[in-house]
């Protein structure tokens, strides 16, 4: 028993047990995984990776990482060296996770999710660790979800609209006189199928989105004059609610490149759901701050406000998270999906301060345009 306690802690055996156990833990990994030393040369590879990417250890271990396996983004360009997550690890000494195609030993591609992280030794990087897994099935489930939300909205808009149509055409009186019953409800049926058609509308936007098919329209724009002109079309429905719906800016004039269409439609679902989730005689304030390099529109409302656990939900294609007026007042669980979505292809980013019960805050934040084109803004 002494004997082997001598033994053990021999400084080499040590090392030695060290080794084989990291080794075995390495191995193990059910991911693809594989390490490289500080010059991005392949030191380590597990079986999961050369499954992947087609090759055999030899033929990757001790050969410079980008150079063996080509990476590429989803439109199918090659990334360079400095585009390649491993660099940018060693450059900036962060993990970084990224969705990128890889090229095969047989030159077919793989979608792959990776999670890149620098090895440290006294604080010191000597080396990078990738773990990566095949996404192709992931892909190809959700380019299925995309399709059929795509056909199904696609399919339903026709009949939806002609059912507007007609209803409307009733409502003109083109089938003669309505009783006062019968035109309430089909005031009802027409709200009904506007809501319908808007939901369908919805659909349509964001299966555009995903399938990568959405061209922004980008021009100066006065961001002032979009946030009149959305709340002087929301201020019916807040006037509705016996709600105060205000307009705030620290400039007078605020340009931002911006495609002013998709953005208009950031700040209507933004302030619809300020109007739907805040009870009857409340206030909503929509505040305009200019800085430097960029503008701040808060949306500020007293309304039902949003547990922190769920704030994550919210940008999630779908997602509702119930509410005292969630139920009354219906959604598709989209709008916030689609903002968050719009405002990063501007290279913005919206927040949210919430108190459940208090009231929220959603802020989006724009990179401003250095001076303004007049000509591009429809007064
Ligand atoms: P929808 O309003 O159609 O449900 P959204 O994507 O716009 O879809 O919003 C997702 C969820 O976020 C809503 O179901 C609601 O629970 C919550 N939410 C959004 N805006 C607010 C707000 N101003 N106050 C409280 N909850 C909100």
């Amino acid at each position: 028993m002494r004997s082997v306690l001598r033994k053990a802690s021999r400084p080499d055996l040590i090392l030695r047990k060290d080794q084989s156990e990291s080794d075995a833990l390495f191995l193990s990994i059910g991911e693809g995984a594989l390490v490289t030393d500080s010059e991005g040369r392949i030191s380590r590879i597990n079986q999961v990776a050369l499954d992947i990417l087609g090759f055999k250890a030899r033929e990757l271990i001790g050969k410079w990482y980008p150079s063996m396996v080509i990476a590429e983004d989803n439109h199918g360009q090659v990334l360079s060296n400095l585009e390649r997550p491993i660099t940018q690890v060693f450059l900036t000494g962060q993990t970084i996770t990224a969705k990128i195609y890889y090229r095969r030993k047989d030159g077919s591609k793989v979608p792959v999710d990776l999670t890149v992280s620098p090895v440290l030794r006294n604080g010191k990087p000597i080396g990078a660790i990738e773990v990566f897994r095949d996404i192709t099935k992931e892909l190809a489930l959700q380019q299925a979800k995309d399709d059929f939300i795509s056909i199904a909205s696609h399919q339903l808009r026709t009949p939806a609209t002609a059912v507007k149509q007609y209803v409307g055409m009733f409502l003109e009186g083109y089938a003669g006189r309505l009783s006062a019953s019968q035109r309430k409800l089909l005031k009802r049926a027409y709200e009904s199928n506007e809501r319908q058609l808007m939901i369908i509308e919805d659909l349509l936007n964001i299966a555009r989105l995903d399938a990568g098919n959405m061209k922004l329209n980008v021009a100066t724009t006065d961001l002032v004059l979009i946030l009149e002109d959305v709340i002087s079309e929301q201020s019916a429905k807040a006037a509705g609610r016996r709600q105060e719906l205000s307009l705030n800016s620290s400039s007078d004039e605020v340009a931002v490149n911006i495609d002013a269409d998709r953005m208009r439609m950031v700040f209507e679902n933004l302030i619809d759901n300020a109007i739907k989730y805040t009870p009857e005689n409340k206030k909503i304030q929509v505040n305009i701050r200019r800085f430097i390099n960029s503008a701040e529109v808060n949306i500020v409302d007293e309304g039902v406000g949003i547990a922190p656990v769920d704030i994550d939900k919210l940008f999630r294609k779908f997602s509702r998270v119930p509410n005292p007026l969630s139920i009354e007042s219906g959604g598709s669980g989209l709008g916030l999906y689609w903002a968050e979505r719009i405002i990063k292809l501007h290279n913005g980013r919206i927040k949210i301060n919430s108190k459940p019960g208090k009231g929220s805050t959603f802020s989006v934040r724009l990179p401003v345009a250095s001076k303004i084109i007049t000509d591009k803004i429809s007064r």
